[in-house]
């Protein structure tokens, strides 16, 4: 094996190790219950076998859960009584508690989940208007370790990871409020259709739970969710990208913002580990891309910062011959924030030269600015009650 390919692994293992300093609590109630949201198929059927239960249980009861939607055991009608009364001595079926909501004026709304422990996390539903179909904001971290300097988030400290259960338990608890269960099959349309990772923290800081969480969410006799429509959104985490690819194939997000290491430094301090020439070499390794599924580069247009033309020319060269689209998402400000949006027209002469050399440069609407619900907007104030949303209203 070579140095660079140790270097990787050994890289790959101080992430995974840190990852577990900030584990999520157990998934059991005071009472002893365990939760089987967030457990794979196999963890499912041991489950069931230690309180004498018979393999093909779990099959069953997967549907009940993923497919069904369903939270209450008595609700399961292939299951005999006694046997619902046992599950529900042993199990619960969990969701995170809505803590708050709003709905913005343009009707995403934003979810404050609050799980087992108090922690919370948000979670964002973007209804495309046109369409009836939507994308739903996961977040994979209560705070983020990184401190990117235009994000909100990062502004908090990492309190912990989520678990698995919190992370499918976030799309699972805003399909209850959507009421979209069972789980549409096949091509179907969906209110909630796909799953972007961009909520708050870095996924690939948290690779194993977010890893098992998608795996569940594609299963096709749950919620069977199509890779294609899961997009996972990375500040360069170079280690975990390859290993995401391999074994999840979604949609890679990679946040670029900047087209020279040393504004990239500045603005996502991760690049000072992982510099742009080992993102950029990531990407084209990144299985499965190609033109049709090509890599996002996620753009924050920042006014005088990074916006020039020159930085579009460079951005071209940069990405060349990877199949690729850039995003260019105006900065969101957030109170306190360093940053103004670039102009209209800035961000107008940014993409003509991005879609000039042959690349989709789609600019980002913003949507939910208004609740603070926008991408870089979400925060929590960990262990405190709710500040920033107090009540669950609805303003239109
Ligand atoms: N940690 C991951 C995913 C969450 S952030 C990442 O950084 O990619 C999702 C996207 O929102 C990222 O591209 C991020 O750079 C961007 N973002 C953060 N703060 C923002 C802000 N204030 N305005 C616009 N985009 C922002
Ligand atoms: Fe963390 Fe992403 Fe925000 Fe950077 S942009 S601080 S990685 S959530």
């Amino acid at each position: 094996m070579s140095a660079a390919l140790d270097l990787t692994e050994s890289e790959r293992a101080r992430i995974l190790a840190k990852t577990a300093r900030f584990a999520p609590p157990p998934a059991a109630l005071a009472d002893g219950r365990r939760d089987l949201v967030g457990l794979t198929r196999p963890e499912l059927a041991a489950e069931l076998a230690a309180i004498g239960e018979a393999p093909f249980r779990a099959k069953q009861l997967w549907h009940w859960i993923y497919h069904q939607g369903a939270t209450d055991f008595a609700r399961m009608s292939t299951i005999a009584r006694p046997l619902q009364q046992k599950l529900a001595a042993h199990f619960v079926i969990g969701r995170p508690d809505v803590a708050a909501e709003q709905t913005s004026a343009d009707e995403s709304r934003k979810f404050l989940f609050r799980f087992r422990d108090g922690q919370e996390a948000e979670t964002v539903y973007i209804p495309d208007r046109q369409e009836d179909r939507g994308a739903v904001c996961i977040s994979s971290q209560v705070g983020c370790t990184l401190a990117c300097r235009f994000c909100h988030t990062g502004t908090q400290a990492l309190v912990r990871n989520l678990g698995a259960a919190e992370i499918v338990g976030q799309f699972m608890a805003a399909r209850d409020a959507y009421g979209e269960w069972p789980s549409p099959k096949g091509e179907t349309p969906r209110l909630l259709s796909t799953i972007v990772l961009m909520g708050m923290g870095e996924p690939l800081y948290n690779y194993e739970n977010v890893a098992r969480a998608m795996t569940i969410v594609m299963d096709n006799e749950g919620i069977a969710l199509s890779r294609r429509r899961i997009t996972l959104s990375t500040s360069g985490v170079v280690p975990m990208m390859d290993r995401a690819g391999a074994e999840l194939g979604v949609n890679l997000a990679v946040s670029l913002h900047a087209v020279t290491d040393e504004l990239r430094d500045e603005l996502v301090p991760l690049n000072r580990k992982y510099p742009i020439a080992d993102l950029i070499a990531a990407c084209r390794r990144y299985p499965g891309a190609s033109n049709a599924r090509r890599i996002t580069f996620e753009y924050v247009m920042l006014a005088g910062i990074n916006d020039s033309p020159a930085e579009a020319r460079a951005l071209v060269k940069l990405i060349a011959g990877l199949p690729a689209k850039v995003n260019l998402i105006p900065f969101n400000p957030w109170p306190g924030s360093p940053y103004a949006t670039s102009t209209p027209a800035a961000i107008a002469r940014f993409a003509g030269i991005v879609m000039d050399a042959g690349y989709a440069a789609p600019v980002r609407t913003p949507r939910g600015r208004d609740i603070l619900a926008a991408c870089g907007q979400l925060r929590t104030e960990s262990r405190r009650a709710a500040p920033a949303l107090q009540t669950t209203s609805s303003p239109t």
